[in-house]
């Protein structure tokens, strides 16, 4: 059957965003099945996603359309998690934005939905799959990613008590600690993570992770609290948050700059951004944190925990050569290592430190993020003579 034009249309200004909605047939079943042929038509008339937000009496002129009827529309995609709202206290007015397909749709979509009919969603999680796989992992390809690893917290609160021993500048900055990125935030919310509920719709075990560990931060935590699907969330709580995430191999990531809306605990089978990473290969799809592990092999009794928990698979063992054992130990790949620090917090014998290696900054805005993202964006449109 052939789409309705409003689909491409509204593909159209999906694609205005920074990382693109290039015109494939999975993304133009999505859209169908995200909204109704009236809902598209609406949502097309925005200028571009999140930047064009509108009051909905300016919307309704533009679309010549009853207030009352854009508004009910509005609100009612706003509930399913798929049109942006926040409220202005200054003007004391709701206003409201279309959302990029991802960072957008996809999360909220799934986040806000996490117990629809397994059934009906079966076909539109493939073609989500496909999405993120073999479309999202492309577009979002940069030589400054939008995304970056945060350090577990644990191994870094050591590491800067080590420091602060020997009276070393430890030079760990702000945005590299969970901690102070928390500590800046005005209200912060747990959502479920869109891609185990993702991955569960596609029929996959996602049993042995938890569901609930998506932080979301200021103006999209009052979004998913207002609309139903966020539960308020002290620091302590979030923080306690992301230290049971990494203790079960979660992977802490956040946007790549001071200004930021999420932190999201990744699994390496579900996450849209550490598939790029895991399953291509592709280092430019997420920004390491600035750590590595450090081993004391002296400590180290060869359980293989820290071995089985990374999410990159960076760690293996060396079974010795020599006989009196002298050569066995721990590998570390650096090339695989994202710098999560998931090992260090499962390593009971303490044989695993952080050790700050790199000094990469983040932008201060988020319009500056996405100027440097689209300037370095990479590995595109490159046709094969
Ligand atoms: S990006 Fe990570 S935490 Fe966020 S929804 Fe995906 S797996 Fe979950
Ligand atoms: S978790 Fe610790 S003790 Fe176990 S193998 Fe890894 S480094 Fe050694
Ligand atoms: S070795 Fe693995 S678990 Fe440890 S920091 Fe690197 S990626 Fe994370």
């Amino acid at each position: 059957m052939t789409q309705p034009d409003c689909y491409e249309r509204l593909r159209h200004k999906l694609n205005l965003f920074f990382i693109n909605t290039p015109k494939a047939p999975s993304i133009l079943k999505i859209l169908a099945h995200l909204f109704t042929p009236e809902e598209a038509e609406l949502l097309s008339l925005f200028n571009a996603p999140y930047l064009d937000a509108r009051t909905v009496d300016t919307f309704a002129k533009r679309a010549k359309k009853d207030i009352g009827q854009v508004r009910e529309i509005f609100d009612t995609l706003c509930k399913r998690g798929i049109l942006f709202k926040y409220f202005n206290k200054n003007e004391d007015t709701d206003y409201y934005s279309l959302m990029a397909m991802l960072p957008g749709l996809f999360e909220f979509y799934y986040s806000a939905n996490p117990s629809l009919n397994l059934e009906e969603e079966a076909r539109p999680a493939e073609w989500f799959e496909d999405y993120k796989v073999n479309i999202f992992q492309e577009e979002a390809r940069s030589t400054f990613p939008w995304v970056r690893v945060l350090p577990a917290a644990a191994p870094v609160d050591k590491l800067i008590e080590v420091n602060q021993a020997v009276s070393s500048d430890p030079e760990i900055l702000p945005f590299e600690i969970a901690k102070e990125v928390l500590d800046q935030c005005r209200r912060i919310a747990v959502i479920p993570c869109a891609c185990r509920v993702h991955g569960r719709y596609l029929g996959r075990d996602v049993s042995k992770w938890p569901i609930e560990t998506c932080l979301m931060l200021n103006s999209w935590a009052d979004f998913a609290i207002s609309q139903g699907f966020g539960r308020e969330f002290s620091k302590d709580e979030a923080e306690q948050l992301l230290h049971t995430c990494s203790k079960a191999g979660l992977v802490h990531s956040t946007m790549n700059s001071m200004q930021t809306y999420f932190i999201c605990n990744c699994d390496p089978e579900n996450c849209l951004i550490l598939a790029g990473f895991i399953r291509r290969r592709y280092n430019d799809t997420l920004t390491r944190s600035n750590f590595i592990p450090a081993f004391d092999h002296t400590l180290c009794k060869k359980c293989g925990t820290c071995i089985e928990k990374c999410p990159t698979n960076a760690l293996s063992r060396h079974y010795p050569h020599a006989s009196n054992l002298e050569d066995d130990f721990v590998t570390w790949r650096e090339e695989l290592c994202i710098g999560c620090g998931v090992c260090a917090t499962n390593c009971t014998q303490g044989a695993i430190n952080l050790q700050k290696v790199r000094d990469s900054k983040v932008k201060d805005s988020l319009v500056e993020l996405w100027q440097s993202f689209a300037a370095g964006k990479c590995g595109l449109h490159n046709k094969p003579q």
